[in-house]
């Protein structure tokens, strides 16, 4: 028998996001290693979905998505960045931003194409387009400002280079991107002409009072970026499924056509429940939501001072990288596997974020967790240094 499974099989084997959750299982822990947020799911939202479920909005929907969504998505995205967004041919509904970016990819992208990276970087970036045989091109960002150089950016270009990839504010680092840095890369962008993807995610958890900014405003820009984002985190339903792409008519149609190709379409009621959410909270809701993000963020940051496992702290999203290598180990998984044995808190080793050795002294520990559940794992946490 010849029987076996595909070349690409071996990219998706058990992420160590994964991994660190099902020893946190086995350790009975308080999991800080994957980002799930598990704040409340806001009322217009949750009762938005009922009442379309009771109405009998449950079929598939139209292959872009319903129209309420795509309209409220146009709307919220005009209402924050001054963009006009035409919701009947601009925006793409998909199954999370991870199924917006996987439709982008398949869209416009080609086996042997090459992409621009930051490094540390999200692994599903990395992974997606490795399934389809796109190729990484990383540019380390360098801390403590976690910044990048114009030379970098065009040593990382070759022929073949056809995108550069942007996560603002970023998973792991809690990067947000600044405006100069932004016209850089625009800048790059036009010289080689690429294509912008940028996963925008965390746009409103930006701490500081810094602002995000979405690379599609900058001028020029607007044809050639492929703006992706999503529901899970904003209103705290990464079980939902519901993301989008915003961009030009001519690579929304196709990005919508594999959309529909890989998942028909995301859940009908449930886009009923995020478009109500989204026509209906306003600016508050999104300020309120990132003040305790940054509460939160500036307490955890300080707990892992006081235990000498010096935090990168970060200006947006809701991870830290934080120096691990005062713990016992030869890499990073030895060490998170000693923090986790000795305090009960699973974070994400550092390596998963880098192409090289750089994260093998780091970890991802996510805050984003409801207070008391938090405060207990920094309690956990401080038996540490006791
Ligand atoms: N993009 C980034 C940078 C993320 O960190 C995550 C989740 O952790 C996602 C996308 C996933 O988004 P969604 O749930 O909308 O697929």
């Amino acid at each position: 028998m010849s029987l076996k499974v595909s070349k690409r099989r071996p990219l998706v084997a058990q992420s160590e996001i994964r991994n660190m959750s099902i020893e946190c299982a086995k350790a009975k822990g308080i999991n800080l290693a994957q980002g799930v947020c598990d704040l409340p799911v806001p009322d217009a939202v949750r009762q938005g979905a009922q009442e379309a479920m009771d109405r009998g909005i449950n079929t598939y929907t139209r292959f872009d998505g319903r129209w309420e969504l795509r309209k409220a998505v146009a709307e919220k995205q005009g209402r924050f960045t001054g963009l006009d967004i035409d919701p009947e041919g601009q925006v793409v509904v998909s199954a999370g931003a991870t199924g917006a970016f996987y439709s982008a990819c398949l869209a416009l992208l080609d086996e042997g194409d090459e992409v621009v990276v930051f490094e540390p970087y999200y692994g599903y970036h990395i992974v997606t387009m490795a399934s389809l045989g796109i190729k990484p091109r990383y540019v380390t960002l360098e801390p403590p400002h976690w910044s990048f150089t114009t030379k970098a950016l065009e040593d990382a270009v070759t022929s073949r280079t056809r995108a550069i990839i942007l996560n603002t504010p970023s998973n792991p680092a809690g990067k947000v991107f600044n405006r100069e840095e932004m016209s850089v890369i625009a800048d790059f962008a036009e010289a080689h002409d690429l294509f912008v993807f940028t996963d925008e995610i965390y746009e409103h958890f930006v701490f500081d009072g810094l602002k995000h900014i979405s690379p599609a405003t900058l001028p020029g820009m607007g044809r050639r970026t492929i703006t992706i984002s999503g529901l899970s985190k904003v209103f705290s339903i990464t079980g939902w499924r519901l993301g989008y792409a915003i961009c030009d008519p001519e690579w929304a149609l196709p990005i919508g056509h594999f959309s529909d190709l890989v998942y028909v379409c995301a859940p009908a009621p449930l886009q009923i429940g995020a478009a109500n959410g989204l026509a209906t909270l306003g600016p508050d809701y999104y300020q309120a939501i990132s003040d305790d993000h940054q509460q939160k963020r500036d307490l955890f940051c300080n707990t892992l001072k006081e235990i000498d496992l010096t935090p990168h702290v970060p200006e947006g999203a809701y991870y830290t990288l934080a120096d691990i290598s005062s713990l016992p180990g030869e890499t990073a998984k030895e060490r998170a596997l000693y923090l986790l044995q000795q305090t009960g808190v699973p974070c994400v080793p550092g390596s998963a974020f880098f192409h090289g050795p750089e994260g093998e002294t780091l970890a991802r520990f996510c805050f984003a967790k409801e207070m008391p559940v938090l405060e207990d794992a920094m309690n956990r946490l401080r038996r540490l240094s006791s």
